[in-house]
């Protein structure tokens, strides 16, 4: 095989966060090929967890038992197939997406630039920015399963919604075609005024995983948050941002512990306030310390 295999490896190190501890076995495959091998060898009965960037997953500070395959730095191919339609692996960074875009005039893959994750990572969240969403462009998807098994599936084949996909257990994303509307004229400005924009009402730069939670049908999970009273509230090195009430902080020395004790509070303050259940929208996996 020719990727990599760590023991122990600390999932601080692969999430946003910077928080999280050590996962069993941390592959990352050389290729689509060498993970196929890889998954084929492993024990039925091993947990397997996917990341991309970690740019949605609380990992607790016990970590993952079993193995973790890390998509990012393997799996980067990206191409134009046709005049409207790319193909993109799993690994490749959502903002290379749109910029590559961009230069073959594929303008409404722009909303990509505004999610700080992998391709494979915005298809398990059907992530979305600025009005446009991941699945509304997919045409198929490949996939692999536990076995090692790559077959080719359509949107028909899930259940899609707003930061939701369901499709068939034990199968994970290796690659996608996508069609995007010819816009000849998009260029790389608009982006650089919608990330303005963003810097001015997010806490970019800092630990987060972006939105914690999904808004619920009608409202905003940061306005409730925020007229609960609950901007700055604190646990350890954790905390609800200042500038965006749906943010929370690791202010470099937050356990995971001190997020999902920020994220719980969060909840049942919203709860018992507005009679709200705010679901989260990371991903909180592995066990506790
Ligand atoms: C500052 C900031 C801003 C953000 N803004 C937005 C935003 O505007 N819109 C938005 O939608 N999100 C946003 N996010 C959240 C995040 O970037 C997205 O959810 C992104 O799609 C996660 O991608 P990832 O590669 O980091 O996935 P990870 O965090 O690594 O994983 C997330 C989930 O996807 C699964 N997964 C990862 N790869 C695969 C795969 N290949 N196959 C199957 N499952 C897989 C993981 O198991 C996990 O359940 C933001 C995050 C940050 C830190």
């Amino acid at each position: 095989m020719s990727g990599s295999l760590l023991r122990n490896e600390p999932m601080s190190k692969h999430t946003s966060w910077h928080a999280g501890g050590p996962a069993d076995l941390f592959f990352t495959p050389g290729d689509a090929r060498d993970l196929g091998e890889f998954l084929r060898q492993l024990p039925p009965e091993m947990p397997l967890l996917w990341i991309g960037l970690g740019s949605n997953l609380l990992v607790r500070d016990g970590g993952v038992r079993g193995a973790v395959v890390a998509t990012h730095g393997a799996l980067s191919a990206l191409e134009r197939i046709g005049e409207r339609r790319i193909y993109a692996e799993a690994g490749v960074p959502c903002a290379r997406i749109a910029r590559q875009c961009i230069e073959w005039g594929l303008g409404p893959a722009e909303f990509f630039a505004g999610i700080p994750g992998t391709l494979g990572g915005a298809l398990a969240m059907n992530a979305g920015a600025w009005g446009g969403e991941t699945w509304r462009h997919v045409v198929d998807v490949e996939v692999l399963d536990r076995r090692g098994t790559r077959r080719s599936r359509t949107p028909g084949d899930y259940d899609i919604g707003y930061r939701h996909v369901r499709g068939p257990r034990d199968e994970w994303f290796v690659a996608a075609r996508f069609e995007f509307e010819l816009e000849p004229d998009a260029d790389e400005s608009r982006i650089r005024d919608l990330l303005e924009r963003r810097r001015q009402t997010q806490p970019i730069g800092e630990w987060s995983c972006g939105s914690v939670f999904t808004n619920p049908p009608g409202d905003h999970a940061a306005r409730l948050i925020e007229a609960a009273g609950l901007k700055g509230f604190r646990i350890g090195g954790a905390s609800v941002s200042e500038k965006h009430a749906n943010f929370i902080i690791n202010h470099g020395t937050a356990s995971a512990a001190d997020i999902e004790a920020v994220i719980l509070h969060v909840q049942r303050t919203v709860a018992d306030a507005f009679d709200v259940r705010l679901q989260p929208e990371v991903r909180i996996v592995g066990d506790p310390a």
